[in-house]
């Protein structure tokens, strides 16, 4: 991906060095510290691949002394995350100039989406969330939230392919604004209240749209040459493997395809890939069928 680091946008609100609600503190892995987005990641990774990689952070011998257990969050912290904080508004503010160019070819204005970083848990209006979460947006005060730790660890693991999945993962949830600004959101809202029995395929149908939604601010990166082929690609595995639907199945234990309720995953690459090939919201239709 081809971005350079330009200040920190107006849209990100910082709030990691309050700690939300509870105070949740990361948690201790054989002797070492990870944050909860990190063991979340080490979770999806161990499930992806078929292979423990929590075995390659625990077996660091001469590591027996007590984990200081809360280390304060230091500016030194937050000094190592600047790049990120860099990346994440580079991205933010490239998907919100490119909603706020096409919404109104559809007769609707864009209005900025915020994006909250935090650390282990925070208050958001749609009630109290921790890192294990994994990313989210929340309609009642549109804002999205987001821990870094979740990409910190997705870039040691995957480097620089990883960049564009974590883009995937930020324009997935400015989609969801989208969705909210063109009353989508608040559509399904009711006919699930009407209608409960069908409110999980009414949810595949939300994701599956803020996957193509995605693709859509794609294909505008395409033509600026921001992408090249090898994002696209990363970006696909993306959509299959750390969605934010993904993550929250991973927390909340629902995994089985029983329960599935966000799309499978060459759903969501085809919808992703819908988005990307057309460029416009139309292509985007995930209830029409
Ligand atoms: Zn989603």
């Amino acid at each position: 991906m081809d971005w350079k680091p330009g200040g920190v946008s107006d849209d990100v609100e910082d709030r990691r060095s309050s700690t939300g609600g509870g105070g949740f503190s990361g948690m201790g892995m054989g002797g070492r510290h990870i944050g909860v987005g990190g063991f979340i990641v080490l979770l999806i990774l161990s499930w992806v691949f078929h292979r423990d990689f929590f075995a390659l952070i625990s077996g660091d011998p001469g590591s027996d002394q007590p984990i200081a257990a809360t280390s304060p969050r230091t500016a030194a912290q937050d000094a190592a995350e600047e790049k990120g904080v860099q990346f994440v508004s580079f991205v933010l503010d490239d998907v919100q100039a490119t909603w706020q160019n096409l919404l109104p070819q559809e007769g609707r204005q864009y209005r900025h989406a915020k994006l909250v970083l935090f650390r282990d848990a925070v208050d958001s209006a749609c009630g109290q969330a921790e890192s294990a979460t994994g990313p989210f947006y929340c309609p009642d005060d549109e804002k999205v939230y987001l821990d870094l730790g979740f990409f910190d660890e997705l870039r040691r693991r995957f480097g620089a392919p990883g960049e564009f999945a974590q883009a995937y993962v930020i324009a997935h949830e400015i989609g969801h604004h989208v969705q909210k600004l063109l009353g989508i959101e608040g559509q399904v809202r009711r006919m699930r209240a009407s209608n409960p029995a069908a409110s999980n395929p009414l949810s595949v149908r939300l994701e599956l749209q803020a996957d193509c939604f995605a693709g859509v601010w794609a294909k505008s990166t395409e033509q600026r040459k921001i992408i090249d082929e090898s994002d696209v690609e990363s970006a696909l595995r993306a959509a299959a493997a750390v969605g934010d639907d993904r993550l929250q199945k991973m927390a909340t234990g629902h995994v089985s395809p029983e329960s599935f309720t966000h799309g499978s995953s060459r759903e969501r690459t085809q919808w992703f890939q819908n988005g990307l090939t057309s460029g416009h919201l139309s292509a985007c239709d995930t209830f029409a069928r």
